[in-house]
C-alpha cells in the first residue's frame, strides 16, 4: 500500500475521482450492494446497507489515502509512528462521510431508495479496541494527525475480540465476548504479502568474529509470524488520509513444517491455533497491570512487527541507520510498547551490526514516552524470570543499559546507594522484576504528562529522581479530545446552532468557540442553546426507556458520571450523595430541590470485585429509589449498560452536569471531563487532572469544584487518616453508609454491601470519607443555580465557548512541536 510504483510503472494509475453527488452516490450503491456484497434489492438487509454504504465511502477514501502516501514518499517526509496497545476508535461510517464531507449527499441518496441513514449507521459495530481513555486518546490523535495534514501511523493489535460487551443480569455485570469482526470489517485491507516474523524463547549464544568483535545470536526460537491490516484514517476537509496498521498472528509456516515432516498433521494445526491466539483478545483491564506471559507476548509481536516495518520502509530511500531520528519519530502510548527500545537496540547491534553507543544514540533520538498513571498498581514491571525464557536476548540488552545508566548515576551521586537502589531497571525486592516505566524514561528523549498537576507530580513523586538527573527531559502534554467527533458529529443540534451564529471554522479551529461568549448575555442565543439541550435530553429519555426500562423526566437535571468503574474514580462517593439525597426527600428536607436523574455507565475489569460490587450497589439504590411512591419523579437512579464510544456520543450532549470526582492526584487527566463541559454540561469536580486546567479556562464561577487538594490530602495522610473519625463527626454521613452497610437496599441479603463499607472504615484509601461533606454542599450549589433556567444556561454556553484549549489538534500540534519534530504534509 504504500510501495513506490514499481519499476514497470512509473506513474500511479489514472483514476477518476469518485464523484461526491447524489446521483453518483446513488450509483455506486446500487453497484456496491451488487458487486461487493452480493445482493439486490429484493435480498438486502440494513445490514447489507450498511455494508455497501461502508464500501462507497471507503471508495472515496481510497484515493486520497494513495496519493497521501506517494506524497509522504516523494517528500521524504519525517514520519511519526504512533505505538499503542489499544485504538478505542467505535463507528466510522458517519465519521468518515463528515471528515470526506458529503454526509448530507449520501443521506439524500439513501432517502431516495427508502434508507435512513442514521439508522444504517447504528448497524455498524463498534471497534472497541481499547479499555478507556488511553485507548480513545490515540484514537482522537489519529483523527487530529490526519485533519493537521501530519505524516502519522497508528501501530497496534487487530485484535479479534475487542472489548468486552457489558450486560447486566439480575443488577450484576455479566461480559459477553465482543465478536465484532462477525459481519466483516468493511474498513479495514488485509494485507496477506505484509508479513514480519516475530520469534520467542529460544537461547542466546555469543560468538567472536575474525576482527574479535562479540556477536550475540538468538536461536532455536519460536516464530510467530505478524500481518498486516490497513485501516485508512480520513482527515476533517483535507485530502489527507492516514494509516493505521494493525497485526494479526498468523502461524509461521516453518513452523508447521516440522511437525508435517514427522506426520504429525494434527499437532501441526492445533500448534498453529496456539500462536494465532496471540491476537485473539483485548486485556480488559484498565489502571492496572496483567502480568500474564501472552499479554507480554502482544506488547513483544506488535511492537517488534511494526519496528521491522518501520525499518524496512526507511531502508527503501535511505542508505543508512544514522539518519533515522531524522526520518522517524516513535511515540509509546504508556509503557506497554517500551520493550520496543531493547528491540530496536538488538535490530541495530544484531542485524545491522551497529555499535553499542550509535545504536544508543539512534534508539534515544527516536523514542518518546508518555506516561498515563500516577497509580502504583498501574506501573508495569516483568519478571526478570518471564523475559529470561521468552526474550533472552533482550533481557541481556535491559541488564547492559542498567549498568552503564547505573554508572552515571554513580558518578554524578557518588556514594548514594539508596539511589541507585531506586533508579535501577530492575526491582529487586521479592522476586527480581524489570521496571518498564524506568527503561522508557532511558530510552526516550522525551517524556511527558498528560495534564499540568500529572507532569508535576512525575517529576515530584514517582519519577523525581530521574527529573533530577535530567530535569530538561521532563515536558507536559495536556491531553484533549477531536472536535469532530464529539461536538460536530456527537450534538448536530448544538454544532448547527454554534455554526450559525460563528460560522464552520470551529470544527477545525476549536479556540473560535470562544466568540460564543458574547452570545451568553444574548437572549434569542440562549433560549436556543437551551432547547437544543432539551431536545437531546428528551431523545435520550426516549432511548433509556427502551434500553434501561426506566422513565426519566427530561426537565429533571441530568447528572452523569460515565467512566471505567474504579475506586480511585470514586463512583462510591456519587453513590454516598444519592442516598443522603434521598434520605432528605423523604424526611421533607429537600422540598426546594429540582429534580434529578442521576446516571451512571461504565464498565469493571472482569476480576476487580469490589468495582463489580459497587455496580451491584448501584443497582440495588436504583431499585430501592426508584420504586418508592414518596420519591416520585424527584429522584431517578439509572446505570446504563455497556458504556463505549457509541453510547458516549449517545449521552453526552443530554448531559446537565458531568461527574469528575476523582481524589486528588489519582486522575492523569481525564478526556471525559472535556467531552462533557465542550457539549455544555457543567462539571462538579475535584481538583485533579485536566479538571484544574477546565477551571482557569472557564472560569471558578463556572464549575463546582469541591474536596482536599493534592496538597491537603498529604498533610491527612501524614497524619496518619482516620476514616471512622469522619464518620463520628457527621450523623448523616453514618446513617448513608448504615443503611448500605446494614441491608437497606439488600434486604434479602443484609451483608451484600458490608465489604463496601468496611473497606471506606478500614482504610479508605481514596479519602471517599474526607470528602463527603464537601461534596455534599457542593450539590446543593448545583441545585440552586439549576433553578434559574438563564443562570445555568449562561454557565452552560461559557463551558463550550471556553473549551477551546481542549481540542486534541492543539494536543497534537504540541507533540509534533516540543517531541516528535514532524511537520504538514499535504497532497499535492
Ligand atoms: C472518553 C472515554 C473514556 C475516558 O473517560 P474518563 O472520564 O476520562 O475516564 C472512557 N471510555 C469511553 C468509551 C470514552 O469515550
Amino acid at each position: 500500500m504504500d510501495r513506490m510504483p514499481s519499476g514497470r510503472m512509473n506513474r500511479a494509475f489514472k483514476y477518476d475521482y469518485e464523484g461526491l453527488d447524489v446521483a453518483s452516490i446513488k450509483q455506486s450503491l446500487a453497484n456496491r450492494m451488487i458487486y461487493a456484497v452480493g445482493k439486490d434489492n429484493y435480498t438486502a438487509t440494513d445490514r447489507d446497507w450498511f455494508h455497501a454504504t461502508a464500501y462507497v465511502v471507503r471508495d472515496r477514501l481510497i484515493e486520497r489515502w494513495m496519493e497521501t502516501m506517494r506524497t509522504y514518499y516523494r517528500e521524504d517526509t519525517k514520519r511519526v509512528y504512533y505505538f499503542s496497545l489499544e485504538f478505542l476508535i467505535g463507528r466510522s461510517l458517519i465519521n468518515s462521510l463528515l471528515n470526506l464531507g458529503f454526509c448530507d449527499e449520501t443521506r439524500e441518496a439513501l432517502l431516495e431508495l427508502g434508507l435512513d441513514l442514521e439508522a444504517i449507521a447504528d448497524l455498524e459495530f463498534d471497534a472497541a479496541l481499547g479499555n478507556g481513555g488511553l485507548g480513545r486518546l490515540a484514537a482522537c490523535f489519529l483523527d487530529s494527525m490526519a485533519t493537521l495534514s501530519l505524516p502519522g501511523y497508528g501501530y497496534g493489535i487487530r485484535y479479534e475480540y475487542g472489548m468486552f460487551r457489558q450486560a447486566i443480569e439480575n443488577g450484576h455485570q455479566v461480559e459477553h465476548p465482543d465478536n465484532w469482526l462477525r459481519y466483516g470489517n468493511p474498513w479495514e485491507f488485509p494485507r496477506p504479502e505484509v508479513l514480519y516474523p516475530v520469534e520467542f524463547y529460544g537461547e542466546v549464544v555469543q560468538y567472536h568474529d575474525e576482527r574479535g568483535r562479540v556477536h550475540h545470536h538468538w536461536q532455536d526460537t519460536d516464530e510467530v509470524m505478524a500481518m498486516a491490516y490497513d485501516t485508512p484514517i480520513p482527515g476533517y476537509g483535507v485530502d489527507t488520509v492516514n494509516n493505521m496498521r494493525l497485526w494479526s498472528a498468523k502461524a509461521s509456516r516453518d513452523f508447521d513444517l516440522r511437525y508435517f515432516n514427522e506426520g504429525n498433521y494434527i499437532k501441526a494445526v492445533e500448534d498453529k491455533t496456539d500462536s494465532e491466539n496471540l491476537s485473539k483478545v483485548l486485556y480488559p483491564s484498565d489502571e492496572t497491570t496483567e502480568g500474564r506471559e501472552l499479554r507480554l507476548k502482544q506488547q513483544y509481536f506488535f511492537v517488534s512487527a511494526s519496528l521491522q516495518d518501520i525499518i524496512a520502509r526507511f531502508l527503501k530511500q535511505h542508505d543508512s541507520l544514522l539518519d533515522l531520528p531524522d526520518k522517524v519519530a516513535i511515540q509509546l502510548n504508556d509503557t506497554h510498547p517500551s520493550i520496543a527500545i531493547p528491540e530496536l537496540m538488538r535490530l541495530l547491534i544484531d542485524r545491522y551490526h551497529q555499535e553499542w553507543e550509535t545504536a544508543w544514540e539512534i534508539t534515544t533520538r527516536v523514542f518518546g514516552y508518555t506516561n498515563h498513571t500516577l497509580l502504583p498498581e498501574a506501573l508495569e514491571t516483568w519478571p526478570v524470570s518471564l523475559l529470561e525464557q521468552l526474550l533472552p536476548r533482550h533481557l541481556q540488552i535491559i541488564y547492559e543499559v542498567n549498568h552503564r545508566f547505573l554508572n552515571r548515576v554513580m558518578h554524578q551521586f557518588p556514594g548514594d546507594v539508596d539511589r541507585l537502589r531506586r533508579m535501577s531497571l530492575i526491582d529487586e525486592e521479592g522476586g527480581k522484576r524489570v521496571r518498564m516505566a524506568h527503561l522508557a524514561i532511558i530510552g526516550s528523549h522525551t517524556v511527558n504528562g498528560v495534564a499540568a498537576i500529572h507532569t508535576k507530580l512525575l517529576k515530584e513523586r514517582i519519577f523525581r529522581d530521574f527529573h533530577e538527573l535530567m530535569p530538561e527531559r521532563f515536558v507536559n502534554v495536556t491531553n484533549g479530545i477531536t472536535p469532530r467527533l464529539w461536538l460536530h458529529q456527537a450534538n448536530p443540534g448544538l454544532s448547527g446552532l454554534i455554526s450559525r451564529y460563528i460560522g464552520h471554522d470551529w470544527v477545525t479551529d476549536l479556540p473560535a468557540l470562544a466568540e460564543l461568549a458574547t452570545f451568553a448575555e444574548d437572549e434569542e442565543f440562549l433560549e436556543a442553546f437551551r432547547q437544543v439541550k432539551r431536545a437531546n435530553k428528551e431523545s435520550v429519555a426516549a432511548s433509556l426507556a427502551d434500553r434501561v426500562g426506566v422513565r426519566v423526566d427530561p426537565t429533571s437535571l441530568f447528572d452523569v458520571q460515565v467512566k471505567r468503574l474504579h475506586e480511585y474514580k470514586r463512583q462510591l462517593l456519587n453513590v454516598l450523595h444519592v442516598v443522603t439525597l434521598y434520605n432528605r426527600i423523604r424526611n421533607g428536607q429537600a422540598d426546594d430541590r429540582v429534580p434529578r436523574s442521576v446516571m451512571f455507565a461504565g464498565k469493571a475489569a472482569p476480576s476487580y470485585r469490589i468495582a463489580k460490587l459497587q455496580i451491584e450497589l448501584i443497582h440495588a439504590v436504583a431499585d430501592i429509589v426508584n420504586n418508592d411512591p414518596r420519591i416520585g419523579d424527584r429522584l431517578k437512579v439509572l446505570f446504563i449498560p455497556n458504556y463505549d464510544v457509541s453510547t458516549a456520543v449517545g449521552l453526552i450532549p443530554a448531559v446537565d452536569l458531568s461527574e469528575q470526582i476523582s481524589t486528588a492526584g489519582t486522575e492523569a487527566s481525564g478526556t471525559g471531563n472535556m467531552k462533557l463541559a465542550l457539549n455544555g454540561a457543567l462539571t462538579i469536580g475535584t481538583l485533579d487532572g485536566a479538571n484544574i486546567e477546565i477551571r482557569q479556562e472557564v472560569g471558578e464561577e463556572n464549575i463546582f469544584i469541591f474536596g482536599n487538594t493534592v496538597e491537603e490530602l498529604e498533610v491527612l495522610r501524614r497524619n496518619g487518616y482516620d476514616p471512622r473519625s469522619w464518620v463520628n463527626a457527621d450523623p448523616e454521613l453514618r446513617q448513608t453508609l448504615e443503611m448500605i452497610g446494614g441491608g437497606y437496599f439488600s434486604p434479602e441479603e443484609p451483608n451484600r454491601f458490608k465489604p463496601i463499607v468496611e473497606g471506606l472504615l478500614n482504610h479508605d484509601r481514596y479519602f471517599v470519607l474526607a470528602d463527603y461533606r464537601s461534596y455534599i454542599e457542593r450539590q446543593k450549589d448545583v441545585d440552586r443555580i439549576y433553578h434559574d433556567p438563564d443562570v445555568w444556561a449562561r454557565r452552560a454556553v461559557l463551558n463550550t465557548a471556553l473549551m477551546g484549549n481542549f481540542s486534541s489538534d492543539r494536543t497534537v500540534q504540541e507533540y509534533a512541536e516540543k517531541i516528535w519534530g514532524v511537520k504538514p504534509e499535504r497532497n499535492l
